[in-house]
C-alpha cells in the first residue's frame, strides 16, 4: 500500500481523499524518478535545473487551489502535500514551485482583474512562462509594510522606483508581481512587471547556504513605466498582501513537514544499515531515543498542518492560526533535522546524504514567508488583542 514511507507511522493516508492520494502518490513518483537523481549536482552548483520545469509542469500543481484559468482548482490538502512530497525529496524544488504559484499565481487571482486572470494564469499553470513575487527590499524586511518603493502615477499607466531583494526566480521569471507605494494615497499596490522592462535590473545573489538551487535576485527599478492593464486592481493596501501570505503561509508549513519525513526516511535506513561497535546503529538506545523524537515531530507536524488545511477549506482559518502553524511546525522541523544530522555522524554534512542539504535548506525557510519571530507575534497579537511588533515607545 502507498505511501511505503516509515514517517507515515500515523497512517496519514486516511486523512486524505481518493484524489489527494493519488495526487500523493504522482508526485512522490516524479520527484523520486526525475529530481532525486540530480538534485544534489544542482544545489552544489547553485544553478537552477530547467530541464526539470517541463516534468514539474506535467504535475499539474502550479495554481494550486485556483479554479479555471487552465489551473487545477485541487484542494488545499491536496496543494499541500504535493508540496510536501517534493520538499521531501528537495526543498528548493518545492520553494520554486510555491513562489510562482502560492504567492504570484495566487496574488493575481485573489488581486488581479479577470482580464488579468485570463491574460496571466493559463500559461502560469502550464509553466510556459515563470513569475516571482516581490514584496522585501533592502531596507524592510520584517517590516514589509513599511516598504519604499514607490509607485507614481501618470498618463496611462505607473512609474515604479525602487528596490526590492531575495526575490526568488527573479532572475529569470517572465513576469515580476511587485508591490509599491502609491505616491498619492501612501498606501500598498500591486503590479506585474514584464521581464527585461527598461529600467528593470535583476542580480542574482550568490553565496547562499540553504535553498542553493532557488535564484534570489536583488531587483533595481528605475523608473520602470507599468501600465494601467498591469496594475493589479484588488491591491490596495498592505491587508490585501496580507490576504495572499495567509494562505500562503499554510502551503509554506507543508515544506518543513516534507523535509522532515523525509529525513526521518533517510535516518531510519541509514542507522539499521550502518553498524558500530557490531551492531547496527539502531541497536543504540540514544539513538532510537532520536529517532522517536524526530517521528513523534514528524507525526504532530503533519497533523497541524492538516488541521490548518481543513480550518482553510472551512472557511474559518484566522491568520493568526497559519502563523502559528508556520512558526511551530519550522522549529519543530528545524530541531528534527538537526538530530538527523547528528545521527549520521560524519555522512550529516554530506549534501550527497539528503540530511545536510535538508539541514541547510531549513534555516531560510525559518526565515522567509515571515520570520520565526514574526509569525509568533501575529499569533500573539490575535491572542491577546495587543500588538508587540514595535518597541514600546
Ligand atoms: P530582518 O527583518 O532584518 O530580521 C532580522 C531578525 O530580527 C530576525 O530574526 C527577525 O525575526 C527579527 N525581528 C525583526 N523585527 C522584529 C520584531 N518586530 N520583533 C522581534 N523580532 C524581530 N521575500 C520576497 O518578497 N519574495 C521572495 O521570493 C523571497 N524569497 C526569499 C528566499 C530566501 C532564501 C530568503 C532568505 C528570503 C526570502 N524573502 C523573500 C525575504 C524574506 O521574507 C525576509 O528575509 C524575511 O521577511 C526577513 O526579513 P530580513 O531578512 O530583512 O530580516
Amino acid at each position: 500500500s502507498f505511501p511505503p514511507s516509515v514517517s507515515d507511522f500515523y497512517q496519514f493516508n486516511d486523512l486524505l481523499t481518493p484524489e489527494e492520494q493519488a495526487l500523493r502518490k504522482k508526485v512522490r513518483q516524479c520527484v523520486e524518478k526525475e529530481v532525486a537523481p540530480i538534485m544534489t549536482k544542482y544545489w552544489e552548483k547553485a544553478e537552477f535545473p530547467f530541464e526539470l520545469v517541463p516534468k514539474l509542469a506535467n504535475l499539474g500543481v502550479a495554481g494550486g487551489t485556483i479554479k479555471g484559468y487552465g489551473c487545477p482548482g485541487l484542494t488545499i490538502t491536496g496543494s499541500a502535500i504535493a508540496v510536501a512530497e517534493v520538499a521531501r525529496v528537495d526543498a528548493s524544488c518545492s520553494t520554486f514551485i510555491l513562489v510562482h504559484s502560492s504567492l504570484a499565481m495566487l496574488t493575481i487571482a485573489l488581486c488581479g482583474s479577470e482580464e488579468q486572470k485570463q491574460k496571466y494564469l493559463p500559461s502560469l499553470a502550464k509553466f510556459d512562462t515563470v513569475a516571482c513575487w516581490g514584496l522585501t527590499e533592502p531596507e524592510n524586511g520584517s517590516d514589509a509594510s513599511g516598504l519604499r518603493t514607490t509607485a507614481t502615477k501618470v498618463e496611462g499607466g505607473w512609474v515604479i522606483e525602487g528596490r526590492k531583494r531575495w526575490i526568488g526566480n527573479s532572475t529569470f521569471a517572465d513576469i515580476l508581481v511587485i508591490f509599491a507605494r502609491n505616491t498619492i494615497t501612501n498606501e500598498i499596490n500591486g503590479f506585474i512587471i514584464k521581464k527585461n522592462a527598461p529600467g528593470l535590473t535583476v542580480t542574482k545573489i550568490e553565496n547562499k547556504i540553504g535553498l542553493r538551487m532557488v535564484q534570489n535576485g536583488d531587483i533595481v527599478m528605475n523608473k520602470v513605466f507599468v501600465p494601467d492593464e498591469d496594475r493589479l486592481v484588488g491591491v490596495n493596501s498592505f491587508k490585501d498582501t496580507n490576504k495572499v501570505l495567509a494562505v500562503s503561509r499554510v502551503m509554506v508549513a507543508w515544506q518543513p513537514i516534507g523535509i522532515a519525513m523525509g529525513v526521518y526516511d533517510m535516518c531510519h535506513r541509514y542507522l539499521k544499515e550502518r553498524e558500530q561497535f557490531g551492531a547496527p546503529l539502531a541497536a543504540f538506545q540514544l539513538n532510537q531515543q532520536k529517532l522517536v523524537l524526530m517521528l513523534g515531530n514528524v507525526q504532530a507536524m503533519f497533523l497541524i498542518g492538516w488541521r490548518l488545511c481543513k480550518l482553510y477549506e472551512k472557511g474559518t482559518m484566522t491568520p493568526g492560526q497559519a502563523s502559528l502553524g508556520k512558526s511551530w511546525i519550522t522549529l519543530r522541523a528545524r530541531e528534527t533535522v538537526a538530530l538527523g544530522r547528528e545521527l549520521l555522524g560524519g555522512n550529516g554534512i554530506l549534501s550527497d546524504f539528503l540530511v545536510a542539504k535538508a539541514f541547510c535548506d531549513l534555516e531560510p525557510i525559518y526565515t522567509y514567508e515571515g520570520t520565526y519571530d514574526i509569525n509568533t507575534l501575529v499569533t500573539g497579537r490575535e491572542i491577546t488583542g495587543v500588538a508587540s511588533f514595535k518597541p514600546a515607545a
